[in-house]
Formats: structure tokens, C-alpha cells, sequence
């Protein structure tokens, strides 16, 4: 069997897609701006969860202009649950340039619109084509796997040199006609019939092309080494109530969920205390001395890169005044009051605990 010619691919992905693609929000726009939202937050993200948020940002921020005026808070507030928040600050500093470089309009030259904070090689490519129909390749997670399936592609595709193979070969499938809906096409049959595990080559519309599926191989394609086993770290943070005032802190703008809320606390380090760990991490960060009492709770968290399990103490403000040391900023806030603010899922985790019932529980556990 050939090679498949890239000429026969197109007509038959582009048939299927009209057919059975999935109806999205963000499907049929031409509009570059809601194309960059939907494709930012569906990096790393399942489409059923990016829905509801693509939804509520394009109501709050229809135009880039809108987004540029925002507050970065608000843009975080609004993206919290969605994690990887360097999405979000990105998203909002790129729409802050088009305003300036672009008097607001989003550029449509591929140079320019990779040369946006956040904007890939692939997302320049899916923007490009989608909205302004140029045949540029968009080659993401799904079409690797389809690639690597289609033309039965053994190496490693992880390694730049297969990269730069992918890349190559994808640039030569585009087609002039309908490049944006192909690359969406090549995108979704990875997404729903090219699957990493058991695809469904029974309904694949490229079956008869597929060389993996010609040699029985595509389920051991492509060919990903096991990843490494991911680090786990050990959290400790503090409850420090001042009356009913929780104190909170601001993480600094850049790095892991810059410009997050959260509580204050850190690393464990070794020859240390959980308790230690507390009353250390919140001096440096805060400047104010506490007096570690019960643990609330202990909640595990997986990161892309590395899982935490932060234990939660209920701590009483001894003495200093707060300062934002070791974070951008601090605040003593109402529990009530704390919807308005952006925190990130393992925080919102430790709150969950802060109910009547659960912090009554938690009185007499082991104080670790
Ligand atoms: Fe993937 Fe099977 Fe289609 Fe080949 S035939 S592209 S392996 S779903």
C-alpha cells in the first residue's frame, strides 16, 4: 500500500467533517478574536469543560478592546476552575498589544499573530486558517496521532527531529480550498474517531489511506516513551483569623498561577515541622507572627508537572502587621467575601472545608 496521496486526503476529511462534526460555540466563526479565546483554553482542556467558560468569557468579553480594558482579576476570576492561569495572563496582555500594535484589530499576517505573548506554532496556525483561510498547518496533540497512524510513522514524534518531519508533512496536506475547516477536520477525527486508545477505524473516513490500519498497527502508534513518574511536593498553609478577617495572599504576577489568590504557606523543607513549615512560610510572606493550632484538612492536588498535598491549619494572628513580603499583595477578608476573588482549585479545595459542619469535624484530628 502507498503512502496516501495528500490530494485524496482533504476530499474525504472534509466530506465526513461536514457531516458529523461536533456543534460547538466557537464552530462557523470567521471571527479571529473568539477563534484565539476557543483555541487558548482548549489547550490542555476537555471541550466539555471549556463550553460553559468560552461561553461566559465571550458575554463578559465579546471584542479584544473589551478584554484589553479589563482588570488582569477580573480575566482571572472569571477562568478560575479552567486552570494553567499563565492562559489567561497571556490572553489578556496579547489582547492589550493588538490594541496598541494593532489599533485593535487582530492581525491577520501568520508572523504577527505568532509573535503574540502565548500564541504557538499551532494556535498562529489554527487562528490563520480558520480565520483568515490561509494554508498553514495546525498540527496539535490529535493530528500528531493521526499523522503518525496515517503514514505509519515509528519515531518518537516528541523529538524535535519528528517534529520537524510532522510539521513538514502536515504543511504539504493542506489544502488551498476550505484550509481553516480542514484543519478542524484533521483535529476532531483525532478528537473523536483517531483516539490515543481503541480508535474506531470502523468509521473513519480515511480508513482506505491508513497505513497503520492496512498493517494492524495502529493501536501501538504513535510510539510515546512512558513519561517519568511526576514529583509530589508537600504543602503546608495557614487559616489566620484575626475575628472574623481570614488573611489571604496575592501570588506574584509571573510564574504557577501568578497573580492567584491563595493562603498563605509553602514547601515543607526537610527537618521540619508541618507547624514549622506554617508559621515559616507566613512570616516570610506576610510578616506577621501566628500561633499554629489543629489541622483543618489535608487535600491532594495534580498540576501537569507535579502533584501537592496541602495541609491546612487553623491558625491565630499573634502579632506584626501584614505586608506583602513574599507575595504581591495581602488582604484580611470576610469569609463571605471570598467569591471575589480568584483562587486556584486546590485552595478552593481547603475552603470547601470551611463550613460549619466540616471545621467542627475537623476539632480533635491529629494536628500532624
Ligand atoms: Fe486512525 Fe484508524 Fe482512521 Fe487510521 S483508520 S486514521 S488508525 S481511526
Amino acid at each position: 500500500m502507498k503512502k496516501p496521496p495528500p490530494q485524496q486526503l482533504a476530499p474525504l476529511l472534509l466530506t465526513w467533517f461536514d457531516k458529523h462534526a461536533r456543534v460547538l460555540p466557537f464552530r462557523g466563526t470567521r471571527d479571529a478574536y473568539a477563534v484565539w479565546v476557543s483555541e487558548i483554553m482548549l489547550q490542555q482542556t476537555q471541550v466539555a469543560t471549556v463550553v460553559p467558560y468560552y461561553n461566559r468569557f465571550m458575554a463578559r468579553f465579546p471584542t479584544v478592546e473589551k478584554l484589553a480594558s479589563a482588570r488582569l482579576d477580573s480575566v482571572l476570576k472569571l477562568w478560575q476552575g479552567l486552570g494553567y492561569y499563565t492562559r489567561a495572563r497571556n490572553l489578556h496582555k496579547a489582547a492589550r498589544l493588538v490594541v496598541e500594535r494593532h489599533g485593535g484589530v487582530f492581525p491577520s499576517a501568520f508572523d504577527d499573530i505568532v509573535a503574540l505573548p502565548g500564541i504557538g506554532r499551532y494556535t498562529a496556525g489554527a487562528i490563520a486558517s480558520i480565520a483568515f483561510n490561509q494554508a498553514v498547518p495546525a498540527l496539535d496533540g490529535n493530528v500528531m496521532r493521526v499523522l503518525c497512524r496515517l503514514y505509519c510513522l515509528h519515531d518518537n514524534p516528541k523529538t524535535s527531529a519528528a517534529q520537524k518531519r510532522l510539521w513538514q508533512l502536515a504543511a504539504t496536506l493542506v489544502p488551498a480550498d476550505r484550509p481553516g475547516d480542514y484543519n478542524q477536520s484533521m483535529m476532531e477525527l483525532g478528537a473523536t474517531v483517531c483516539t490515543p486508545k481503541s480508535p474506531d477505524c470502523g468509521h473513519c473516513p480515511v480508513q482506505p489511506l491508513c497505513l497503520a490500519y492496512a498493517r494492524g498497527v495502529q493501536e501501538t502508534l504513535p510510539k510515546i516513551p512512558k513519561a517519568a513518574a511526576t514529583p509530589h511536593y508537600t504543602v503546608a498553609v495557614g487559616l489566620v483569623f484575626m475575628g472574623e478577617k481570614l488573611l489571604i495572599d496575592k501570588r506574584k504576577p509571573e510564574g504557577l498561577l501568578g497573580g492567584m489568590w491563595e493562603l498563605p504557606g509553602g514547601k515543607k523543607q526537610k527537618n521540619e515541622t508541618l507547624k514549622q513549615t506554617v508559621a515559616r512560610e507566613i512570616a516570610e510572606e506576610t510578616g506577621i507572627t501566628v500561633a499554629v493550632g489543629k489541622r483543618l484538612c489535608a487535600v491532594r492536588h495534580a498540576y501537569s508537572h507535579f502533584r501537592i498535598t496541602i495541609h491546612a491549619f487553623c491558625c491565630d494572628y499573634a502579632g506584626g502587621t501584614a505586608k506583602p513580603l513574599g507575595c504581591a499583595a495581602v488582604k484580611w477578608v470576610a469569609p463571605t467575601e471570598l467569591k471575589k476573588y480568584a483562587f486556584p482549585a486546590a485552595t478552593k479545595k481547603v475552603f470547601s472545608y470551611l463550613s460549619q459542619g466540616k471545621r467542627k469535624k475537623a476539632k480533635g484530628k491529629s494536628t500532624g
